[in-house]
Order: structure tokens, then C-alpha cells, then sequence
């Protein structure tokens, strides 16, 4: 299986050599600014993972750091570091092959619009006990 994907005026490409896990809508307010309203985004193994290109990393977090185009500015990818990255779905040419399973950080989300697909929605992470 491989995709392949980038960003909006082609200079950053991506290629993953192995699957994509299920896709995570993040409404945090990190995901809120660097989106302009919420993003959506799937788990890579890092060593799947091919990037060309000047992809430039904004360390957003002590933990965490941002991948995104500077050129036009596409966010693409979310590294903390361990050897799982994800993926923005939207970079990805064509079909994805994948769905989205849920809401994340709903907590932070904002008040012009509402999550109404019936997916689970958790106020913080995946794994607060919430779902
Ligand atoms: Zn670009
Ligand atoms: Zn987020």
C-alpha cells in the first residue's frame, strides 16, 4: 500500500509506504489556529514515512512539533517524537482508504458549529475514560 500526498502548491511531497490508521477529527486550539477550524488525521509509522521537499517544523508544544509547508502554508504533519506521526487526511491525494472514527479535545472546540455525525467525541484525548 502506498499514498501519496502534499501539500497545496506541490513544493513539500509525501509518500508512506504502509497503512494509514483511522482518521481523528482534533479540535484543540492548537489544531484551531493551525487549521482555521479543526483538523483531521491519521497514524504513519515513521519508518513509512518519505518526505521531499522544504517541509519546515514549528515546535508547537515542549513535546510535540508541527510539519508544514512554507510556501503556502499546508499543515501536514504532527511528530511528537515517537515513531508514530499523523498525517493530515486533507494532504492526501485521492482516496485515503480510511474513515473518520471520532472527536478529539471537543472540550475546546468552538461555538460556531456543532459535531452532530454521530461519531464519539471525547472532551480531551482518546484515552481520557470519557468515550
Ligand atoms: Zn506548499
Ligand atoms: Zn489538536
Amino acid at each position: 500500500m502506498t499514498l501519496a500526498g502534499g501539500c497545496l502548491c506541490g513544493a513539500v511531497r509525501l509518500q508512506v509506504t504502509g497503512p494509514l490508521g483511522p482518521v481523528t477529527a482534533c479540535h484543540c486550539t492548537q489544531c484551531r489556529k493551525v487549521s482555521g477550524h479543526f483538523t483531521a488525521a491519521g497514524p504513519v509509522a515513521r519508518s513509512d514515512l518519505r518526505v521531499e521537499g522544504p517541509l519546515r517544523w514549528f515546535q508547537s508544544s515542549p513535546g510535540a512539533r508541527r510539519g508544514f509547508c512554507p510556501d503556502c502554508g499546508s499543515y501536514l504533519l504532527w511528530d511528537d517524537g515517537s515513531d508514530t506521526l499523523y498525517l493530515s487526511a486533507g494532504a492526501i491525494d485521492g482516496a485515503t482508504g480510511q474513515r473518520l472514527v471520532g472527536h478529539i479535545y471537543v472540550a475546546d472546540k468552538g461555538d460556531y458549529y456543532d459535531i452532530a455525525d454521530g461519531l464519539p467525541v471525547w472532551p480531551q484525548g482518546p484515552d481520557d475514560g470519557s468515550a
